[in-house]
């Protein structure tokens, strides 16, 4: 190890010394504290609008409106949210105690975890970083930030504005790449909230087994969609505008599409209509389309176009890092398969950008079979006017969510769980989810010694008193 990296090494090791030590300080766990956190943050996000949206447009070309919608709003719901239920989460309750037990009383208390570490992605750069703190702060933790590095501006924004709006020091933020987090990471912290990659993710994974410390993995996938609804306008203006937004890069998009073979050229001019209403004839003169976060991912999404059809778009720009929203097809190849048996890379990996493959198939059980052969995705989305294929899918496939009718929406429904299953994730967070996630729910049980009643279940054992037990505890 070089002499800087020590020094940046011990650097960090302090900074989550200090967090740790205001943890102890128990300056975090005062309901008031909490709401004062959760103010502060709100305040932070409000009071500087422009900066945020001034960064996010320079990170990821994301326009102000888009800054609004799917970044600075989706925090400060959650915030309001979580001020208004925090009151009745954080009351004890009163838990049950068997029959055997008596006379006895429970009560269940929510308790912090800790020290939380935040690790977040580049594509919601705010978003991503934010909502888990709500909920850490909300639950009395202190909280350690890594914003993305792929992400400067917002990076160094959020790491100059942490200091202005919680200056006792119960949120503090470590700006940096692999290193940083990997210095971090070795660090003991009480939870670890990740998102990003699965490939990362294990990373995060097998660092927090070294302490024990318990993780939310808030990874990705392709997040298959089903069409055979036959309002085609309809669906292809919300299915082009979940692609397309962000250029693609959201953990939510998605990734392809299944219908029937009959459906696709329809589907293919509804969706070329759709992304000219929303982004004119020329996406890229739109002020309302990003641009692909680094060359290295520009040079990823634009080697899966050689070996499709091109439907739609495909023009691209690498000094500006735009790709056009793009829709492809396959040649012909055989049965269709997603995951690593896929005959085309765009069918094998995780797109995260504004390609979108449409994948002809018999039938709706066809898709799921194609959907169940790989990893159970992050979210999957189905667009049918029948319920007994909305049934299908939700019985017969596993995913983060299910939603009918639109897609990406519900990362914005503040109280449903968000997370995924298996290899898309572990954990959810949102709301009271996020209560759940970083709270210890401790039951305090309290046995009054005046009638000793555990004298049954100690020795020396009579047959009345084993019998009269048993009766009692197989009573619940
Ligand atoms: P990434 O895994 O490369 O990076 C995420 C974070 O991990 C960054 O802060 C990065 O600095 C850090 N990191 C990178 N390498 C590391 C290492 N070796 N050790 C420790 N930390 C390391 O992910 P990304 O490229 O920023 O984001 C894209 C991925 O994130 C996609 O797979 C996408 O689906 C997923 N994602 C998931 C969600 C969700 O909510 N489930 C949301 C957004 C993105």
């Amino acid at each position: 190890m070089s002499a800087s990296t020590s020094i940046e090494g011990s650097r960090i090791a302090a900074t989550v010394t200090a967090v740790r030590e205001h943890f102890a300080s128990g300056a975090t766990r005062p309901l008031t504290a909490r709401i004062r956190h959760l103010h502060a943050l709100r305040a932070m996000l409000t009071e500087n609008e422009p900066a945020f949206e001034a960064a996010l447009w320079s990170d990821l070309h994301k326009s102000p409106a888009e800054a609004q919608l799917t970044e600075l709003n989706v925090v400060v719901a959650e915030i309001n949210h979580t001020l208004r239920h925090l009151r009745r989460w954080a009351r004890p309750k009163r838990g049950p105690v068997p029959l055997a037990l008596m006379p006895g009383r429970a009560r269940l208390v929510s308790e912090p975890l800790g020290v939380v570490l935040v690790i977040a992605p580049w594509n919601y750069p705010v978003q991503l970083l934010l909502n888990p703190l709500v909920g850490a702060l909300a639950a009395g933790n202190a909280a350690v930030l890594k914003p993305s590095e792929l992400a400067p501006a917002t990076a160094s924004l959020i790491g100059r504005l942490v200091p202005r709006y919680f200056p006792d020091g119960a949120v503090r933020t470590v700006e940096g790449g692999v290193p940083e987090a990997t210095e971090l990471l070795a660090q003991r912290f009480d939870h670890i909230v990740f998102t990003g990659s699965g490939t990362v993710g294990r990373i995060v994974l097998r660092a927090a087994a070294a302490h024990l410390t318990p993780v939310t993995l808030e990874l990705g996938g392709k997040s298959p969609v089903w069409c055979d609804d036959d309002d085609l306008p309809a669906v292809a203006r919300r299915l082009a505008w979940a692609k397309f937004t962000n250029a693609g890069q959201t953990c939510v998009a998605p990734d392809y599409v299944l219908t029937t073979p009959d459906r696709v050229p329809a589907l293919v001019g509804a969706l070329k209509a759709a992304i000219a209403e929303l982004w004119g004839a020329d996406p890229r003169a739109s002020q309302e389309y990003g641009r692909i976060v680094t060359e290295q991912q520009f040079d990823r999404l634009v080697g899966y176009l050689p070996g499709t059809d091109v439907v739609i778009g495909g023009d691209h720009d690498r000094g500006e890092r735009y790709l056009a929203p793009t829709v492809v097809t396959l040649p012909d190849g055989g049965p269709p398969a997603v995951g690593p048996r896929a005959a085309h890379p765009v069918l094998r990996e995780e797109i995260f950008g504004p390609i979108l493959p449409i994948v002809p198939v018999a039938s709706a059980e066809e898709a799921v079979e194609v959907i169940n052969a790989w990893d159970k995705p992050l979210a999957l989305y189905v667009f049918t006017s029948s319920p007994r294929t909305r049934r299908l899918f939700e019985r017969q496939t596993s995913s983060g969510a299910v939603v009918h009718q639109a897609a990406l929406v519900h990362a914005a429904a503040t109280g449903l769980p968000f997370g995924g299953v298996g290899p898309s994730g572990m954990g959810a967070y949102h709301g009271i989810h996020s209560w759940r996630s970083f709270s210890h729910l401790k039951p305090v049980l309290t046995k009054p010694l005046w009638l000793d009643t555990l004298g049954l279940a100690q020795p020396p054992f009579t047959a009345r008193g084993v019998r009269l037990i048993r009766r009692l505890m197989r009573h619940g």
